[in-house]
């Protein structure tokens, strides 16, 4: 067989050569902008062309502090067009991460969000490698700044080439991108995704039975572009063509919804609260939401009580998968094997919100100590994962060796199998409840505490306890027409039936909000810490 290297570059090609009709709609900071297959070509060829004359060589990493929008996607393919690698920074870390981060990856040029300027320029002094700052306004003048040199993305693109060819000569296993984890101790970790990486996952994108995608869909990525490549969409979706939305900087749950009814967006991906806030907003408002045929939800597990009310009240798809920044991400996707569709709806339920199959191209399996668990949905081990678009270090980090053991990626993740193979994420190791030498999944309580029609979040996390070493403690933020008319006992007496009595919660706290992640997940380390001492003071 012939040996094509599997590039990025030839992603936006393709878009360019037989899409240059489909369009790209993007939200920024003033208002939105509707751009062609055809412009996007041009206009990322102009900016891979500027690049080079600025100075960016094969293997510069060129870092982006940016929300979700068209200039963003064209940095997507400029920078691996001309061999350098894309470094996407997660905006919403602290400024001594994101000063890590960009220090760490050796950053030779920023692009950053008009704004984002405040977060980087009081950090500027302490960036070691950066040369040069792309700024990227509506504006025509150059928002006042402390960063030197600063350029105007759209300026560059003036003086740039419009038929820039993309870098040929590349070996697919050359970096293409790079994204650090969010850790929750001690500093992030740098994962690198080749070319070849990235292009087999959007293959693994378009597949039948993971997300389909193709040139018949309008895909919105919710999940932020500095978090794993918006799980790979805008690859996938400029390859084959699709429409795609980017909803910039304001992705309120009503902006989401106006825009799945405006632009009959058909798949459509981000974390669980996003989705939780969707919910809300389609409660309150009324919306057509009949275009969508896929709502792709990951990051964290996704309350069953969600997924049924999506499916069953407004006729939407739910598509649940798992991944991680060390996975590309896709790693595994719920989906029913045709001979379950018969099976009666508690049934599939259990099945749909399960993390699912391990996609075509990856292998998994799960180990307890040395032996691989039974396929029973009971046994739980860590879930390892190998395959081709995972990541077999951490970017020069002594950690490494922590997770990438004997050719398999530790996740980290505590699971079960059933026996058809499903994956069922029981927690992350350091969130189970340790309770009297047992294991307390929070993931099961949480979801139980979700599926009561009062309960808009529920985060459970455990507490440490003199005499059974942790206890479970749920967080619960009511909807608002709940507040002050739910009490601790009748959500205990709502999710008693399907637990164990040492299982329950020993406290339901009442909030106005849960604190999540930079991503939105739930920050339980924040909760843990808050309730440290709850047993020591009582
Ligand atoms: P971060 O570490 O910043 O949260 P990642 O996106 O890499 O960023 O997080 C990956 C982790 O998220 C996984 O190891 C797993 O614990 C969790 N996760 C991802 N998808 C799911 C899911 N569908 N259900 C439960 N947990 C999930």
């Amino acid at each position: 067989m012939m040996q094509l290297p599997l590039t990025v570059g030839s992603l936006l090609e393709r878009a360019e050569k037989f899409f240059p009709k489909k369009q790209v709609v993007s939200r920024t900071l003033s208002g939105i902008h509707h751009l062609t297959y055809k412009e996007i070509g041009q206009r990322t060829r102009r900016l891979a062309s500027s690049l080079e004359k600025l100075g960016v060589k094969k293997g510069d990493r060129v870092g982006t502090l940016a929300w979700n929008h068209h200039r963003h996607l064209e940095i997507y393919f400029a920078a691996p067009g001309i061999g350098a690698v894309l470094h996407t920074i997660n905006l919403r870390l602290s400024p001594e991460h994101i000063t890590y981060i960009i220090n760490h990856a050796e950053d030779k040029m920023l692009f950053v969000d008009e704004d984002i300027l405040p977060l980087i320029e009081r950090v500027k002094d302490s960036l070691k490698t950066v040369k040069a700052y792309i700024i990227m306004t509506d504006q025509d003048k150059l928002p006042r700044t402390s960063l030197q040199p600063a350029y105007s993305y759209e300026r560059l693109l003036e003086s740039g080439d419009p038929k820039h060819p993309f870098i040929q000569n590349i070996d697919e296993n050359d970096p293409a991108g790079m994204c650090y984890t969010s850790a929750t101790t001690g500093n992030p970790k740098g994962v690198v995704y080749s070319h070849r990486g990235i292009v087999l996952h959007s293959f693994a994108l378009g597949l039948a039975d993971t997300t389909a995608i193709s040139e018949k869909d309008t895909c919105m990525a919710v999940v932020p572009m500095f978090h794993v490549n918006a799980w790979g969409m805008p690859f996938a979706a400029t390859w084959f063509g699709s429409k795609q939305v980017l909803p910039g900087p304001m992705f309120t749950p009503k902006h989401l919804a106006e825009f799945i009814q405006e632009e009959k967006v058909s798949v459509t991906a981000g974390v669980p609260t996003i989705w939780l806030g969707l919910l809300n907003e389609l409660e309150r408002g009324s919306y057509d939401t009949s275009s969508l045929r896929a709502i792709l939800c990951g990051g964290s597990a996704a309350p069953t009580a969600m997924i049924q009310a999506f499916e069953q009240k407004y006729k939407i798809p739910f598509l649940h998968a798992y991944g991680m920044t060390e996975t590309t991400p896709l790693a595994t996707i719920s989906t029913l094997k045709s001979y379950q569709k018969d099976l009666d709806e508690a049934e599939v339920i259990t099945i749909r919100s399960k993390q699912g199959l391990i996609v075509p191209g990856l292998e998994m399996k799960v180990i307890a100590g040395d032996n691989e668990v039974k396929w029973d949905g009971k046994e739980m081990g860590e879930l390892l994962i190998r395959g081709p678009w995972i990541a077999n270090e951490y970017y020069k980090d002594e950690r490494t060796k922590e997770s990438f053991k004997d050719g398999w990626l530790y996740t980290g993740d505590v699971a079960t199998v059933d026996e058809e193979g499903n994956v069922k994420l029981v927690d992350r190791t350091k969130d189970l409840v340790k309770s009297g030498g047992e294991w307390i999944s929070s993931v099961d309580l949480e979801n139980a505490l979700m599926a009561h029609e009062a309960v808009f979040e529920s985060s459970v996390v455990g507490v440490p306890h003199p005499q059974w070493q942790e206890r479970p403690i749920a967080c619960v933020v009511l909807k608002d027409s709940y507040k002050g008319k739910v009490n601790k006992q009748e959500l205990l007496d709502f999710i008693a039936p399907q637990f164990a009595k040492w299982w329950l919660p020993d406290e339901i706290i009442f909030m106005d909000d849960i604190p999540k992640t930079s991503v939105g997940k739930f920050l339980k380390r924040e909760l843990r810490s808050r309730l440290k001492n709850y047993y020591i003071e009582a």
